[in-house]
């Protein structure tokens, strides 16, 4: 149901002072300010008492947001609520894999799953606004904020984008389990050159609009309350200063009336990108720019009334921003029920919410490589030696778990898991390079848990290698000389290489996968789950191939004869071709085929697209093996010849099929002008669909051959 807010937002704007409406466009943070003059959190309760703030972040709880609220519904002049905001970015009691991880399952119900159970969480406890989803899509895995996107590929992450938001949102904010979703960062803030977190991004129009705005947009269809500002530069003007992304894009074209909030403190951080003079400027340029809110620093409200006397801000777009914040707060409820019941706070993680993140986490997981098959363990295996760092580590959350605010609880821990996976089975434990070598020479088949700690992904964790930290590739190395069987487990936020990936003989890829991971991973090795996740992001050879991404541009050299459209064909003498894994690649304890794309129609005409119509693509696939597993069916299209050179391969649909041993279905999809149009490079943008053949091609990898020709007349 839809609710007209419109008329109470006039009334009530019609009633406030300037001053009263700068409050309403500043978010403080509880606890810590930056920013020129920024207050501290003592004044955070002196502000919502003169009206002066709209929202805070950080608040630790239910409790606090009452009391809080309290002050600014009862005690301000015009009881206007406040909002709470928060960095739920994969679960607020219960943890859910990293995004990246989700991504993985090609499966968006696991981030809706997650939207929902954290929106239930976070709103019980006086939390009304998730800044999530990150829809940043990179292509540099040193970008440490890779594990909170979803990887490479703009539909991939369109798709997710849309779950989280849905997960979030459900039907009404204002129903007592939801939050407010917040798409961020925008935009291309993925883009930064060298994977360097804050960088500068430098994109040509059509790639702004066929690869970074895609999935804001569709989080922007599924109805995502809030955007984020990002903090880089796009093309040489501040993403929180670009008139043309926020306001002529985001809020033009896409009619998006939500609210534009920035990122920490990065109004005031125009002056230090060399964009504004001053504070009393940033507030200006950000302000006519199109962001609504400023997030910690406070340069709008405190220069907002002098710029609004002097003409520098209009009175329109005050309005306009004001109207947005009030917009939020009433689709939230929070004018008729603006306090937390403190009965309702659930805690911490339920029993059901914790099978959830199991199932979830499963799904996530990547059997990167298995041959020979020492994976699933033998059931008749007496001893199982788990080893490496992170075999009896409870690191597996991953980043966003930062203490008081992000109220999470811990996973266990893999060895713990995998004794009470395989309760006849004796399971040694040894971290330590002798130590894990006698465990190996002392048992039948040897799990090596390896990776990355959380703090080495996320904001601000930018690596320059992608290898395994210490000494763990010698911990591989040392157990491989042993000549038993091992698999490795692979933790992390990012793609990470080593020459131990080419030579172990099963490596399973775990991720950050939350509060239930290591059950999760316990339930893949002994063969309780069969894996079926695929890579949302290509794993490179070394650091040096980056970027390597699936769906580049051809130019004809070095030419592959065997497959001139290879997506990795690469030029590096001191390596061999290609990713280590490419993008959408994943292993089973089973075997599938799928089949090649049948078109109906076969032929369509570019007119008829547009206004319309569609082409229905089926694709046969058969599980092989003699056990129950799950394929991803993977749809790219390739458009041959066109007036903006395009990628080798572009992801236009999947879909995870759950198949019973020897069974065989068929898999639908439609493909639309969305799908096979593309944006020309003009600075407004245009879509086009353009006459010409395109290959459909299917198959289980970003690098299958199997296609079938569409002609668009
Ligand atoms: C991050 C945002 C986050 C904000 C508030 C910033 O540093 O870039 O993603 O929402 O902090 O914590």
């Amino acid at each position: 149901m839809t609710t007209d807010h419109e008329p109470a937002i006039a009334r009530l704007l019609a009633r406030m002072t300037p001053a009263e409406k700068f409050g309403q466009l500043q978010q403080l943070a509880w606890g810590w300010n930056t920013g020129p003059g920024g207050p501290g959190s003592e004044t955070v309760e002196a502000a919502a008492r003169a009206g002066r703030v709209g929202s805070v972040l950080n608040l630790a709880g239910a409790e606090q947001a009452n009391a809080l609220q309290r002050v600014a519904v009862e005690e301000s002049r015009l009881g206007i609520p406040l909002v709470f905001g928060l960095d739920v970015i994969h679960g607020y009691w219960t943890t859910f894999p990293i995004p990246l991880a989700q991504a993985a399952a090609f499966d968006p119900d696991v981030a809706e799953t997650d939207g929902a159970v954290s929106a239930r969480e976070a709103r019980a406890d006086g939390i009304h606004w998730a800044f999530s989803p990150m829809v940043d899509l990179t292509r540099d895995p040193r970008w440490g904020r890779i594990a909170e996107g979803h990887g490479e590929d703009p539909y991939l992450t369109a798709r997710y984008a849309q779950a989280k938001v849905r997960g979030y949102q459900g039907r009404s904010l204002a129903d007592p389990d939801r939050v407010a979703a917040c798409a961020k960062h925008f935009v291309a803030y993925g883009g930064a050159e060298g994977g360097r977190d804050y960088n500068t991004v430098d994109v040509s129009e059509h790639r702004l609009r066929d690869l970074y705005l895609p999935p804001f947009l569709a989080a922007v269809e599924a109805g995502a309350a809030t955007v984020m500002a990002a903090f880089n530069t796009v093309n040489g003007v501040p993403a929180h200063a670009n008139t043309h992304t926020l306001t002529e894009v985001l809020k033009g074209e896409w009619g998006f009336d939500g609210v534009v909030v920035s990122d920490w403190a990065a109004v005031a951080e125009l002056v230090a990108h060399g964009h504004a003079a001053d504070g009393a400027d940033a507030a200006r340029l950000a302000l006519a720019a199109g962001t609504d809110v400023e997030m910690a620093s406070t340069t709008v409200v405190e220069h907002g009334e002098d710029l609004l006397a002097r003409g520098l801000i209009s009175e329109q777009r005050l309005d306009d921003a004001v109207a947005r914040v009030l917009r939020l707060k009433f689709r939230l409820g929070l004018f008729d029920r603006p306090y937390t019941d403190p009965d309702a706070v659930i805690g911490e993680p339920t029993p059901a919410a914790r099978a959830a993140a199991r199932t979830a986490a499963a799904r996530c997981l990547v059997l990167l490589r298995n041959s020979p098959a020492v994976l699933p363990l033998s059931p008749t295996a007496a001893t199982v030696a788990v080893v490496g760092p992170f075999a009896g580590s409870t690191d597996l959350l991953g980043t966003w778990v930062l203490g008081e605010t992000q109220r999470r609880f811990p996973a266990g821990t893999v060895h713990d898991a995998l004794r009470a996976a395989l309760p006849d089975t004796t399971v040694l434990h040894a971290d330590g390079i002798p130590e894990s070598v006698a465990a190996a020479l002392a048992a039948d088949v040897t799990v090596v848990v390896v990776g990355e700690p959380s703090d080495l992904s996320g904001e601000a964790a930018t690596r320059s290698e992608l290898t395994l930290p210490g000494d763990q590739e010698d911990l591989i190395a040392a157990v491989a000389a042993t000549g038993r069987p091992y698999a490795v487990v692979l933790i992390g936020g990012r793609p990470l290489t080593g020459a131990w990936l080419d030579t172990a003989p099963a490596v399973l890829l775990a991720w950050h996968p939350g509060i239930e991971g290591h059950h999760a991973i316990a339930d893949v090795l002994t063969g309780a789950v069969n894996p079926g996740g695929k890579l949302p992001v290509t794993f490179p050879r070394t650091v040096g191939q980056v970027p390597i991404y699936y769906n580049r541009e051809n130019t004809g050299r070095p030419y592959d004869p065997e497959h001139p459209d290879n997506p990795f064909v690469s030029a590096y003498l001191d390596l061999p071709d290609g990713p280590r894994f490419p993008f959408g690649h994943g292993c089973s304890y089973t075997t599938f085929t799928v089949g090649g794309p049948t078109l109906t129609p076969t032929a369509v005409t570019a007119d008829a697209l547009r206004a319309g119509a569609t082409v229905e693509v089926t694709v046969a696939v058969h599980n092989t093996g003699d056990r129950a597993g799950d394929e991803v069916v993977q749809l790219y299209v390739r458009d041959r010849v066109a007036s903006i050179v395009q990628p080798v391969r572009r992801l236009r649909g999947f879909r995870r099929v759950p198949l019973a041993a020897g069974e065989s279905t068929e898999v639908r999809f439609t493909l639309s002008a969305d799908d096979l149009g593309f944006w020309t490079g003009d600075p407004t943008g245009r879509f086009v669909v353009e006459p010409g053949e395109v290959d459909v091609v299917t198959g289980a990898t970003s690098t299958t051959t199997t296609a079938s020709t569409l002609t668009i007349g």
